[in-house]
């Protein structure tokens, strides 16, 4: 909630008494108190526009009446708002009699045929029969672009798709093109579509203008079956609507009615086009298994069982810590709980991981840091509340899309102040008032936090007596900020000290504020230190500043944050839970039925693929996860899972590191099972099926209990609603946050308090070498994350090539043209890929994509800590 209280306006709606905040419109007061009111052009999300004039009211202030369009009027103290009175009847009936003198009746074959307002505001108003002759316009429905189909005979100019490409977007990829009756919606001199291909356009038409063609199926709305869950893909954790036909999700739409989610409808072009993995014939179809190097078919009965088997055998051989799994950050949580709860449970071993806790397990000790000191950070609903908000290393339009659309509402309908820190120019158009671009040296994050921290003391622009007797440690850490003079700073990030001024001084004053951390930071080889000084920031503020501030650990998949919650690592039990805290053993031990739990100090899954190949893991259990393809260390992992003396891999598609395993599992996709990923703000929301496991897939819960039965130690639960219950007893901070209707954000509790800055090592900068003089910089693509999205057809058709990004100024000394084939090569190894030029990324930078098997960037970076230097050269 901004600082900026807004005073409570009491008026009437048809005779009752009501009230709103200041600067609310009639229309949306009206639509909250649950008074129906016709209207086509009016979004919540977006500014007043009132194109459709369909939604007059009266009002009547000291007995004066007055006819308002409801969608522009504000309330005001003491008016009376009457709705549907003859007289707004009858003019709403008018403007809506000239729109249908054009549109079409072709309702029966319409996308939007069910859920459509100009449906709904015609049989309101009773306007069967029109006055006026009818003048259909009679164009062609235009298709070129690969997801989005505009039939614009149904348009009726309400310009919701324009102003939410504009204000939701900000990439104002649609516009009213031509004039008086010839007006229409389109692209700039009829170009093909060339956006980020949100879909919010879709979303908003009101009347099937604007369709979305991935489907393959049109047609009336109701004969959809529709299933709320949660988007698979990132941590922002978007609701999404299934919409599914005879068994088969055939689209996915934003819901933007109220209290669902936390995303108002919103989606990115994977959330809303990347349902082409669930029916798709490339996924694993039967359990198979490695006879020799060749994969055959065999039952799920024969392949649990030899699962069983060898679990046991080793354990009895090799002890507890010879097993080992990675856990998916694409599990539910209850399969993540599951998961651990095999391992430590049943053959007493504490190995169990998951990739981004491997790479960066410091990401969570973060987070528990921050609730040390107090800071717990709000739902994320309030960030388009926010008063400023620090984008920190994160191109938002790819890695967090939803979030950027959070942070746009804002600067609109709040006046957020946004700071974006970055080393690339990353796009972000929005409308706020104050809009600053820190675009500092490649690997200079360090710097940027420390000095803002810095000029923040050095201002007094918090109150420093206050700090100092709530944090003990405050003198040693402002000592350690001395390196960070402007001279210097400006040095190490290539900026002056006055933009990194202003942007202390905005957020240092009272506001409520939100830091968004991008996973960029975890290449930076100062992750764990960059999220010390950020925390540092948020201290210093919270401790002696006005407002509040939120800040979220940077995850990257749709469960990244639950796998954590649920204790798939060495380092915490479900809950964060110490696993040497003998109270939470034995209280597990109880709630587990067994007579004890007593882990191994030694902590291999720390260094789980190092210690695959030194052949202290002999057997490892893969779920869901492809680290030879997306893990850091890519070669490690490889040799780790060539030397582990037996492979386990469930997965929907056969990924590299299946291809590796002795045993292969399919599993299910998110539609088609039951349970709750936790966003990373630390929601908790609701995963439904939507169809029946393909094939012979079948979701990583099921699996989990039949292993655990084929052993013969059965789990007392069976359905994901027992797990629940199991999981509010085990992990107190999740009590009544499942099933996760109602996207509920868990609250920190029985974490210790402890006031304490944390100290940072110095920023190590980064060193010329002369023979490769570029720094890599790679990133989730804006259509694509992790394996699955290459599965997508319709995001491969607008995401269907790596490229390299290059600056032009780089590009002209290398003499090189867009479209160009280049090397890129580290110490490590090479990669050959196409070439884009872009202002975008920084001299001396090259960026590429993570999402291509066929460009292998992990293998450049192979385990380099810090930014990895490279050279290019042309091919051929
Ligand atoms: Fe899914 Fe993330 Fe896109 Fe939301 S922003 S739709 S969670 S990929």
């Amino acid at each position: 909630m901004s600082t900026v209280v807004k005073k409570n306006i009491h008026f009437k709606i048809d005779g009752k008494e009501v009230s709103a905040p200041e600067g609310t419109v009639i229309l949306e007061a009206c639509k909250q108190q649950g008074y129906e009111v016709t209207n086509l052009c009016y979004n919540r999300k977006l500014k007043p526009f009132a194109a459709c004039r369909t939604c007059m009211v009266e009002t009547w202030t000291n007995g004066k009446k007055e006819l308002v369009y409801s969608c522009t009027q504000p309330v005001a103290d003491g008016i009376e708002v009457k709705t549907n009175t003859e007289e707004t009847d009858r003019y709403n009936k008018a403007c809506l009699e000239m729109l249908l003198v054009e549109h079409p009746l072709d309702c029966p074959i319409c996308d939007k045929s069910g859920v459509c307002p100009l449906q709904d505001n015609t049989d309101a108003l009773k306007l069967y029969n029109g006055r006026f002759e009818i003048n259909r316009r009679n164009e062609p429905s235009i298709k070129t672009n690969p997801i989005i189909e505009f039939y614009m005979n149904r348009c009726i100019m309400c310009g919701l798709c324009v102003r939410a490409c504009d204000e939701t977007q900000g990439v104002q990829a649609l516009d009213f093109h031509k004039r008086g009756m010839k007006v229409g919606i389109g692209t700039a001199n009829d170009e093909p579509l060339d956006c980020e291909f949100c879909g919010q356009c879709i979303t908003v038409c009101p009347t099937g203008a604007l369709m979305d063609m991935t489907s393959g199926a049109r047609g009336l709305a109701a004969m959809f079956t529709n299933t709320h869950t949660t988007c698979n893909y990132c941590s922002w954790g978007c609701t999404v609507r299934l919409e599914s036909k005879k068994g088969q999700v055939l689209r996915i739409e934003g819901d933007e009615g109220y209290n669902v989610g936390i995303n108002e409808g919103n989606l990115c072009a994977k959330g809303r086009f990347g349902h082409g993995i669930i029916h798709n014939q490339d996924r694993i179809k039967a359990p198979l298994m490695n006879f020799g190097g060749t994969f055959k078919e065999v039952t799920w009965d024969e392949a649990i069982k030899t699962i069983a088997e060898r679990f046991q055998s080793t354990v009895n051989r090799s002890g507890p810590d010879s097993i080992a799994g990675i856990g998916s950050e694409k599990m539910t949580n209850e399969e993540a709980y599951l998961f651990q709860k095999l391992f430590r449970g049943h053959f007493g071993s504490n190995q169990v991981t998951n990739l981004a806790n491997l790479r960066a397990p410091y990401v969570n000790q973060f987070m528990v840091d921050c609730f040390k000191n107090g800071i717990h950070s709000k739902p994320v609903t309030e960030l388009e509340r926010a008063d400023v908000v620090l984008v920190f290393n994160s191109d938002l339009p790819s890695e967090y899309p939803v979030g950027g659309n959070s942070i746009r509402k804002g600067a609109v309908f709040t006046g957020t102040d946004i700071i974006i820190a970055n080393p690339r120019y990353v796009i972000f158009n929005n409308e706020a008032r104050t809009d600053i671009r820190l675009t500092y040296t490649h690997g200079a994050d360090l710097a940027i936090a420390s000095r803002l921290a810095r000029i923040i003391l050095d201002k007094n622009l918090v109150d420093t007596a206050k700090i100092k007797a709530a944090v003990p440690n405050f003198d040693k850490w402002a000592e350690s900020l001395k390196p960070y003079s402007a001279s210097e700073a400006e040095k190490m990030t290539g900026l002056p000290d006055e933009i990194l001024t202003q942007a202390a001084e905005r957020f240092a004053r009272k506001a409520d504020r939100f830091i968004i951390i991008g996973n960029d930071i975890l290449d930076t080889g100062q992750g764990e230190d960059v999220l010390k000084a950020l925390l540092n920031l948020s201290i210093l503020v919270h401790s002696g500043g006005k407002g509040s501030i939120s800040i979220y650990p940077p995850r990257e998949h749709c469960n990244s944050q639950g796998v954590n919650d649920m204790g798939v690592t060495p380092d915490s039990l479900p809950g964060y839970q110490s696993p040497e805290d003998p109270a939470a053993l034995d209280a597990l031990a109880k709630e587990w039925g067994v007579a004890s739990l007593k882990f191994s100090t030694e902590n291999l899954a720390r260094d789980l693929f190092g210690n695959c190949v030194k052949g202290k893991i002999k057997l490892l259990y893969v779920a869901g996860e492809d680290p030879v393809q997306s893990y850091y260390k890519a070669a490690l992992a490889k040799e780790a899972l060539q030397t582990v003396p037996f492979l386990v891999v469930q997965d929907v598609f056969m990924t590299e590191t299946a291809k590796m395993a002795d045993i292969i599992l399919p599993i299910s996709t998110f539609a088609e099972k039951d349970g709750t990923y936790t966003n990373m703000t630390r929601h908790v929301q609701k995963v439904a099926s939507a169809t029946l496991p393909q094939g012979e897939s079948k979701p990583d819960f099921d699996i989990l209990l039949e292993i655990a039965e084929a052993l013969g130690k059965p789990f007392p639960v069976a359905s994901v609603e027992e797990v629940q219950q199991e999981i509010e007893r085990v992990v107190p901070i999740y009590r009544e946050t499942l099933p996760g209707d109602e996207s509920k954000q868990w609250m920190p509790a029985g974490f210790a308090a402890k006031a304490e800055f944390q100290i940072c090592q110095p920023y190590n900068g980064t060193k010329e070498e002369k023979a490769y003089p570029f720094r890599l910089q790679t990133s989730n693509h804006m259509f694509h994350i992790g394996s699955y999205t290459q599965h997508a057809k319709a995001l491969v058709d607008i995401g269907p090539q790596c490229f390299a990004q290059i600056h032009p100024e780089d590009a002209e000394k290398l003499k090189l043209q867009e479209g160009d084939h280049i090397v890129v090569e580290s110490e490590n190894g090479k990669v050959e890929v196409a070439v884009k030029t872009s202002y975008v990324t920084a001299p001396g930078m090259v960026y590429i994509p993570k999402n291509w098997p066929e460009v292998p960037v992990n293998q450049l970076r192979n385990g380099q800590e810090g930014l990895v230097p490279i050279k290019v050269s042309k091919t051929g």
